[in-house]
Order: C-alpha cells, then structure tokens, then sequence
C-alpha cells in the first residue's frame, strides 16, 4: 500500500527526508543538539524574513496556536472566522478561559481589513488571531493589507497563523510587523506532522513575561531562555529536526525564488485543469490559495466514488472537502515537493476518474 497524498496536509515525504530520520539519536543537552539547533536557526530566519529568533516545538500547530495566545492575551483576543481553522481558534481562546470576540466572515471570503480596522478601533483589544491561508476553503486573504491595518494598533500583538502557506510564498514577518508567525511541518515544508514553529517579536516576549498562567510546555519565555542555550524547552523530537535540517538544505539548493514560484506555477496547472473540466473555484476570486485549490462540486459528483477511483485506479488520495462543505467542495494540494511532472500526473488521473465517476441524483 503506497498511496500519495494530495491533500492539503499531510502531504508527501520524500525519501531523502525520511532516509535523514533515520539517524542515531543525540542528547537534547548534547554539544551536537546545540550545533544542529543552532545550526538551523540562520535558514529557519531566512524562511520566516525575521531576525527574531525561530522556536520548535515538538506539538501540532494548534500546540503553538493556543499557546500565543494563552501567553499574550490578557484583556481581550479578536479572533477572524473564515473558516474551520480560523473558528476553531475562537472555541480554543474561549476553552482557555480568554475574553475572545469573534469576527465572522463566510467560509471562502477573505477576512476583510475594513471590518478589522472597525473592530480594533473600539479599543477593547490586546490581541487579534488570524489565518493567512484557510486551508479549509483554500482561502487566502491579503495578510500585507491586513498588517498595515493592524499596525495601527500600538496594543494589539498580532498573531498570524501561516500553517498551509509558509516557504510557498514569501512572508516577510519583520516588513510586515507581524509579532507571531506560526507554522507547522506537515503542509508545505513536506515533513511529517509533530513539529511547529513559532517566531516572536520582543514586545510579545515582553507581554509573554507578564501573562500571569501561562502554563509551562508553551510559555514563550522557556523557549527564550533556552533558545538562547541553542535548546529546547523539553526533549523535542530530534528526528522531525533532522529532516528539517535535510529539507532546509533542500529549500536553499532550489533557491526561495525558484521555490515559490514552482509553488505559483503547480498550483494554476490544477486550478486550469479542473476548471477546464467544468469545476469553478470555491473561494472569492482573486483569494484562491497557492497551495491547494478547493474546488465547488458544481458538477454534482459523487465525491466518495470519485476518491474511491483515484485512490484504487491511481494510487492518488485528494481531499472530499472539509467539515460542512463535505461532498460540496473537493481539495487538491500542490504544496511541498512537488513537480511539474507529478502534478500533472494528478491532474490526468483525475480527468479519467471524473469520466468514470457517477453524478448525484
Ligand atoms: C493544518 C492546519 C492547522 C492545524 O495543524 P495541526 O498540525 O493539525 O495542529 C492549523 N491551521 C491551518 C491553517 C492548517 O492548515
């Protein structure tokens, strides 16, 4: 059984990364953990454009994204909806026990800078949440227009989660003002799920230090503090760091430019393919993400036969749509180390599975 993944998350590993995984075992307070920690650092900077330090936590995303802001709300987080990412981090802000306001938009539209600018303006704020690429709807909304609101706001950390689109486009964190970057490992940096990284301005490290229960295995300041020790908190899992060390050193030898615009090229080979075969894009035009499509089923297909095709036939898995727009949307990633040739390869085998697929009644 080796079927290849093209949902948006997790994706495909390669073999060489997986070959890095295999290597022995160090000491997480070893000379050799603090040079291979250190050692990634420069390159993690250079991915997330800051010269904030770049923290790994051995957790999923959500870790870290509860972690921000349990560590740097106080007063009161605003949290932007667009789909089930996005709301999901209202229910976690709310379960931490954190004033938290919701600002809702429909699954597929953008988060709208107007109606954060409003929002903010009451000055009730200390922190917002917000999603660069929901991946859910395969919506990306325009973080630049976004942050030039934000920064308005002197209180307001930002807390951006770039989990689907980080290292497929360029987001420059310090140009932009963004105080936390979060992503995770499985989505486009193509390595297997466990492994979130966090980047954190000053100011937020300052907030951090005065959040009184801050709980321990997210605080902020523990991952400064050793940070500075070229460590980790805790014993984090040294073989999702040796495949970072082996996929950055892949990243650097593509070159950022040539990466992102693989990422930009992949991603409208599938949006033409399937649109030509009569499918239109779900989210709002001009905030398709570069990462995956999520298409409308406006063919009335019966996904699961579909899937079921691709996968036995094809040996390919995409996505049935998630949450309530299962079996009204479909999601196909070309996120992480993908080719020309493999995402072609997709896109055929799912123009003959379509012709075999039955329509719903
Ligand atoms: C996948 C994803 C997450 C959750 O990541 P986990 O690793 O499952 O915690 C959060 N946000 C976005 C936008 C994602 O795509």
């Amino acid at each position: 059984m080796s079927y290849k993944l093209y949902i948006p998350g997790p994706i495909n590993v390669s073999q060489k990364t997986l070959a890095a995984m295999a290597q022995p075992m160090i000491g997480h307070r070893s000379a050799d953990f603090v040079a291979l920690y250190n050692s990634l650092q420069p390159d993690l900077q250079n991915l997330f454009y800051t010269k904030d330090p770049v923290y790994l936590s051995t957790s999923s995303a959500w870790g870290v994204m509860e972690g921000a802001v349990r560590n740097l709300s106080r007063k009161k987080v605003l949290n932007c909806m667009n789909g089930a990412f996005s709301d999901k981090w209202n229910d976690v802000s709310r379960r931490l026990g954190r004033d938290a306001a919701a600002l809702k938009f429909d699954w597929g539209q953008p988060v709208c800078p107007e109606a954060v600018q409003r929002e903010l303006a009451s000055g009730q704020y200390d922190a917002i949440t917000l999603i660069h690429n929901e991946t859910s709807c395969g919506c990306m909304s325009d973080l630049p227009a976004l942050m030039s609101v934000i920064r308005q706001f002197p209180d307001v950390i930002s807390i951006v989660d770039c989990v689907s689109s980080f290292s497929a486009l360029p987001i420059q964190k310090d140009a932009l003002g963004v105080d936390v970057l979060i992503t995770g490992s499985q989505k486009a940096l193509a390595l297997p799920p466990g492994l979130a990284l966090i980047s954190v301005s000053q100011r937020a490290l300052e907030r951090a230090k005065n959040t009184p229960d801050r709980g321990y295995y997210f605080d902020l300041n523990e991952f400064q503090t050793n940070h500075e020790k070229g460590m980790t908190p805790s014993t984090p899992c040294i073989a999702l760091l040796y495949a970072l060390r082996s996929q950055l050193d892949s990243i650097k030898a593509e070159g950022l430019e040539n990466r992102h615009a693989r990422h930009a090229r992949l991603n409208k080979h599938v949006r033409d393919a399937v649109s030509a075969l009569g499918f239109t894009l779900f989210p709002r035009e001009g905030f398709g993400s570069v990462t995956l499509n999520c298409f409308a089923n406006s063919l009335n297909v019966d996904l699961p036969a579909l899937n079921k095709i691709l996968k036995t036939k094809h040996n390919f898995i995409i996505d049935g749509g998630y949450g309530k727009l299962k079996g009204k949307t479909f999601r196909i990633s070309n996120m992480g180390d993908e080719t020309d040739e493999t995402m072609a390869a997709v896109t055929t085998a799912f123009a003959s599975a379509l012709a075999e697929a039955p329509k719903l009644p």
